[in-house]
């Protein structure tokens, strides 16, 4: 079996890898904190010092990591994967990072003799931990078809999109239609709540027509429920945003929607809601019609 490193064990990173156990594969992980790789190692995983020290003993090195420059440095920089690689080896970046990037990671992987895919996910924490994650793939047809039995233990839905940098924009394709719903759920709930109408049964409601969504079912759930925990932290998406709209202008192309979602998140971060799930974006919302959801329940 291929001996699989994985780098990057947060609340996506540490799930995915754990998967990987039960079917066997022999893993090497490294986080750049401790707690998480305890974890791992307990569940019958090895550590290693550095990314580097991880692709040295790896055939195939996965990473799950916030950013690009986050990936960037653990991939293409000193002490990085590829510098530890052997010829013939495969990097798997399923972080959400620019197209671009992804594009530079293939580049600098053949020259090393060695393969890259992007494998950007969708399915949130539950998805990674029950193994349903809809994995969007690009790079050239063997790498993936090399990479599938190992994706298939983390995902269902595991797409090849196109070349180098496809998954990318697929997956930034993905966080304008969540973004932009999320913001148009939240719009559903204040008017609804500003006319007296309890947004909880317009929820229930909505949720048998047309207007069905999973985010008007499960962040439609957590707005009204006040759970704002992460899940996926306001601060990603709103990075998503920033890949989203920094591609676009590469492709000389405007969306405006995108950009105003962006900047609604913007102001959920000002007032300090960074940190908190991207579904609470409704109290930007909130603030805007000097309103609040009050729980189903009171
Ligand atoms: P996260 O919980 O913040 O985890 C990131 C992990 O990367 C942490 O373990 C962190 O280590 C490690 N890390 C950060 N910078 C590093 C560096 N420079 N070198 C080495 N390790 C580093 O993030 P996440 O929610 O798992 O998201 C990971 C990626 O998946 C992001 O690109 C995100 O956009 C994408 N994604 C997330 C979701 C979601 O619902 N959360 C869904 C789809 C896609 P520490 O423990 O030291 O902080």
């Amino acid at each position: 079996m291929e001996r699989v490193g994985f780098i990057g064990l947060g609340i996506m990173g540490k799930p995915m890898a754990l998967h990987l156990l039960p079917a066997g594969y022999p893993l090497t992980v490294f986080n750049r904190s401790q707690g998480a790789q305890n974890e791992l190692i307990a569940a019958g995983a090895t550590s290693a010092a550095s990314p580097k020290d991880v692709a040295a003993v790896s055939d195939v090195v996965i990473t799950m990591l916030p950013d690009s420059p986050d990936v960037e440095q653990v991939v293409l920089g000193k002490g990085g994967v590829l510098e530890g690689l052997h010829s013939g080896g495969l990097v798997i970046d399923m972080s959400t990072v620019l197209p671009s990037l992804a594009r530079a990671i293939h580049d600098r992987a053949q020259q090393k003799g060695c393969t890259a895919l992007d494998a950007p996910v969708s399915g949130g924490q539950v998805g990674a931990q029950n193994a349903t994650l809809s994995i969007m793939v690009g790079g050239s047809v063997p790498a993936f078809e090399r990479a599938k039995p190992i994706l298939e233990k983390m995902g269902k839905n595991i797409v090849h999109v196109g070349e180098a940098g496809a998954g990318q924009v697929t997956k930034a394709a993905n966080q304008i239609v969540v973004a932009v719903t999320i913001a148009a759920v939240s719009e559903a709930f204040v008017l609804a709540a500003k006319a007296h109408v309890n947004p909880s049964k317009v929820r229930d409601a909505l949720l048998g027509g047309f207007a069905h969504s999973r985010i008007l079912d499960l962040h439609g759930s957590r707005m009204l429920q006040r759970r704002f925990q992460p899940g996926f932290k306001t601060t990603l998406h709103r990075k998503d945003m920033a890949i989203v709209l920094n591609t676009a202008r590469e492709l000389g192309l405007a969306l405006p929607v995108s950009a105003a979602v962006a900047e609604l998140m913007n102001a959920l971060i000002a007032n300090g809601g960074g940190e908190l799930d991207h579904s609470a974006l409704v109290t930007v919302f909130e603030k805007l019609g000097n309103l609040e959801l009050t729980p189903p329940s009171s």
